[in-house]
């Protein structure tokens, strides 16, 4: 195996020049699950994500909410399912890069990549599988004044990670999606008010939460702000006291607030990704089905950052990705071994 034991004892990122199987970039769930079938096909795994932890959107977007469709568990909270993916994974000892950005990768000439991060760190890999969801994601912003210093304060955030934040807090809630009705609908339960400012009447939402948010707003637990826009926030050193809605005649009502969550969506980006001469689709890199193989040789993508034909983008899709990509990349990263395919019942993980 490429790695030497001290860097895949640490568990951690240890410095620069490292050499291993397999550069996995992102870890959100589909690339956790490819380090253990990586492991599970004797393959050492680098895995570098940009956020702080893993699990990509799982993590960052919704840690609280159940995902209902996940093999074997009928309701699992996202949180949860990352720390059992990692718990999964911990066996085949992966190096973690948190909180860098994958910048570059170029061949090295010897058929082997070379992946350098945003914090110096240069991985050296036979294979690089790419599962990097939507890219660099980041909110969509209201365009309002001294917007940094609020989200420095936390006062402004545009997402829920602990729902006991807002515990008999004022908060003022911006847009019309799922993510601004399912926690108007959630924050209802324990906020001291709940405001929803929306530019127009028609929600983008479960009409069934839509409908639960009307019922809300007729027996009072919520306020409907229609149809306004954020316009500007009031307080002082991030201190929020009042967010103001405009309406398109320039009427304004100024909404008491300790928290302004804007809900607009994620800006997708694939950033450096789309200079690394793949085949993309839009933001989306198209791949070889069977084995998730990209046009160039010895890396692959995998989960919601691929596309091709009935691509489905969900976890379980990505983790079978996952399981085809690593037996493809076997074959480059032990050209001269056959594989004996056995299940997991017979072949065991190790400590097991
Ligand atoms: P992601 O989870 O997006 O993780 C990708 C990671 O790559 C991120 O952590 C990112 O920081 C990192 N990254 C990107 N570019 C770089 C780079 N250059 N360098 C370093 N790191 C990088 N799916 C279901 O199957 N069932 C559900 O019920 C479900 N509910 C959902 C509810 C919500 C609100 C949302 C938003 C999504 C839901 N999904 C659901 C979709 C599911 O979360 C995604 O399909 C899944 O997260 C995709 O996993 P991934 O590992 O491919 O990508």
């Amino acid at each position: 195996m490429g790695v030497s034991m001290s860097d895949a004892n640490s568990g951690v990122s240890s410095g620069t020049g490292q050499r291993t199987d397999v550069a996995i970039v992102g870890a959100g769930p589909v690339g956790l699950f490819a380090i253990f079938e990586c492991g599970m096909l004797n393959m050492r795994c680098h895995v570098i994500d940009a956020l702080e932890g893993a699990g990509g959107q799982c993590s960052a977007l919704y840690p609280e909410k159940p995902i209902y469709d996940i093999p074997g568990y009928p309701e699992i909270m996202a949180e949860d399912l990352v720390a059992k993916l990692e718990e999964q994974a911990a066996p085949f000892e992966p190096v973690y890069h948190f909180g860098q950005q994958v910048v570059s990768l170029d061949e090295t000439g010897e058929g082997r990549w070379r992946v350098e991060t945003s914090a110096g760190t240069v991985i050296d890999a036979a294979v690089v599988m790419i599962a990097a969801g939507v890219g660099a994601f980041g909110p969509n912003r209201p365009p309002m004044e001294d917007l940094p210093a609020y989200e420095a304060s936390g006062a402004v955030r545009y997402l829920v990670t602990r729902r006991r934040d807002f515990r008999d807090k004022r908060v003022v809630i911006a847009g019309g999606g799922d993510s601004a009705v399912d926690w108007a609908l959630s924050l209802s339960e324990l906020a001291a008010h709940v405001a929803v400012i929306h530019r127009r009447p028609k929600f983008r939402a479960a009409p069934e939460s839509v409908a639960r948010l009307q019922k809300l707003a007729e027996d009072g637990n919520v306020e409907l702000v229609i149809p306004y826009q954020p316009a500007a926030l009031e307080g002082t050193d991030g201190q929020l006291a009042a967010v103001v809605a405009r309406d398109l005649d320039g009427n304004e009502k100024r909404l008491e607030a300790d928290f302004f969550l804007p809900f607009f969506g994620l800006a997708q980006n694939l950033g450096p990704i789309a200079e690394w001469g793949l085949n993309l689709d839009y933001n989306h890199i198209q791949v070889t089905p069977a084995t998730c193989a990209t046009n160039r040789a010895g890396i692959f993508a995998i989960g919601d950052i691929v596309t091709y034909e009935g691509k489905l983008k969900l976890i379980l899709s990505g983790f079978a990705e996952a399981a085809a990509a690593a037996h493809a990349a076997r074959r480059i990263v032990y050209p001269d071994e056959e594989l004996h395919f056995e299940y997991s019942t017979s072949k065991g993980v190790p400590g097991s």
